[in-house]
């Protein structure tokens, strides 16, 4: 079997966290989303978290060097040693090129980058209506994913809520920093045969299953 060390790449709202999850859930790996890690350390009130708020709250990019910090931390940690999925991370081609070191030093490289290619419109569509669990993260959404129970989060029972970011006028900024600085990471990653085109929408099936089926075909199960 092939080690799973991928990127997911795609827009904001365009489905990167809920394959990710999957991902995560058929190949037993870990999902490192910067937006969650950011959250995560919002929440516990981090220098970090503080900092990385200033940012976020505007749509903008926390800075390359503290946001690549925060991903050899948790990229060096044991359970990442089965593979990882990284969600959100790079979003830049300088992040990238940090991204290359930092898998240098720990002896790993990347197996493949799934790209979501979804239109603005459809972004738009599916970020209002959007939700995640103020506990575990796990994304859900009113129309398309909504939990069994209004505003509770079927996996842990915590409470749902919209991100501040998630608010219109910040959104058109983060599509807008999407297309100038993540974008060309497609071409990056497509020069060296990395890049594997998901569907914007998911089958019938579900996540779970067709990123089981995405698997089996690229030999990681
Ligand atoms: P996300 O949850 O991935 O949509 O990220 C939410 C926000 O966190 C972004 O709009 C950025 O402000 C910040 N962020 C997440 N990942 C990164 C990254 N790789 N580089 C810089 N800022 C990031």
């Amino acid at each position: 079997m092939k080690k799973a060390n991928i990127i997911m790449l795609g827009a904001p709202g365009s489905g990167k966290g809920t394959r990710a999850v999957a991902l995560c859930e058929v190949l037993n790996i870990v999902q490192v989303a910067t937006g969650d890690l950011f959250r995560f350390n919002l929440k516990n009130k981090t220098e970090l978290g503080l900092l990385a708020k200033t940012y976020m709250d505007k749509g903008e990019l926390v800075p390359d060097g503290i946001t690549a910090d925060m991903v050899k931390q948790r990229l060096s940690e044991p359970d990442a040693k089965n593979g990882f999925v990284l969600d959100g991370f790079p979003r830049s081609i300088g992040q990238a090129e940090m991204l290359d070191k930092i898998l240098e030093d720990i002896g790993e490289s990347i197996s493949a980058v799934f790209y979501l290619d979804v239109p603005d419109d459809e972004i738009i569509r599916r970020i209002s209506g959007r939700m995640i669990c103020k506990d575990c993260q796990t994304p859900y959404h009113k129309e398309f994913n909504p939990p069994k129970v209004d505003g509770v989060c079927d996996k842990c029972g915590g409470q749902l809520f919209i991100r501040d970011d998630d608010k219109p006028e910040t959104v058109k900024k983060r599509l807008d920093v999407f297309k100038s600085s993540t974008k060309p990471l497609v071409d990056f990653y497509s020069k060296r045969g990395l890049i594997v085109k998901l569907p914007s929408e998911l089958s019938a099936s579900g996540a779970v299953a067709d990123m089981r089926e995405l698997s089996k075909k690229l030999g990681f199960i």
